[in-house]
């Protein structure tokens, strides 16, 4: 797994300060999760700071519809058959959708991720958000290797993808920035697709990076392992 290379995140902040990002582009989604640093006008901030402070989804999907679709993209998965992996993705999303009272996002799933890599780091893409298209690509094969990805790989990064297009259609945070609040989000659809008994999930732990912040995994290890 790889980590954020410095020089990416620089990159990603400037676009975001300045508007321009079309897409969101995610690469170590579980390991190397980091939030975006704040933004320097006092309205972007506004909205940082709010999507900071919503930690967890009032609202969630139905458990047990949720579940059952995770199973059968689990299964979809393991064929290792891109339509069938959509057909379930689609599923997954339109519930989603339904619940929160927004417009479904399209969805791609393609086969090895792309991969960049530079002196002193490498950067994989696991999936993006088109922010005009409305529609969500995900990867489903590993960049080396191009083995079939994991399925709570893939779920997580398909569950991350749609909280940006639930960010931006459902709760008005049009720069759908990564703060503490929106893995934190993530996090709870993420947990009741997958069913974890609640004494079995941790809290994320968030230390400070700079103005930003970076997920402590050393508190995390036990009930995250093998999560890729
Ligand atoms: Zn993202």
């Amino acid at each position: 797994m790889p980590e954020f290379g410095d020089a990416k995140l620089k990159e990603w902040d400037s676009d975001v300060v300045a508007g321009r990002e079309p897409l969101r582009p995610e690469s170590g989604l579980l390991r190397g999760v980091t939030t975006d640093r704040p933004p320097r006008s006092a309205e972007a901030r506004r909205a940082f700071e709010a999507s900071d402070a919503l930690t967890r989804l009032v609202v969630l999907p139905n458990a047990h519809d949720l579940q059952a679709r995770a199973a059968l993209l689990e299964k979809a998965l393991a064929t290792g058959d891109q339509r069938s992996v959509r057909v379930e993705g689609e599923s997954i999303l339109e519930l989603l959708a339904r619940t929160y009272e927004i417009t479904t996002p399209r969805l791609r799933v393609l086969g090895t991720r792309p991969r960049k890599v530079w002196e002193g780091g490498q950067f994989e893409l696991f999936g993006d958000y088109d922010f005009q298209e409305k529609r969500i690509r995900i990867w489903m094969r590993t960049a080396v290797l191009e083995k079939v990805t994991s399925y709570r790989g893939l779920l997580h990064t398909l569950l991350h993808e749609f909280c940006h297009h639930l960010d931006r259609e459902g709760l008005g945070f049009l720069e759908t920035p990564h703060t503490r609040g929106f893995h934190g989000r993530v996090d709870d659809l993420y947990h009741l697709a997958l069913a974890t008994p609640p004494k079995s999930r941790r809290p994320l732990v968030w230390i400070r990076m700079g103005s930003a912040w970076r997920i402590d995994w050393s508190k995390l290890r036990t009930s995250r392992s093998g999560d890729r």
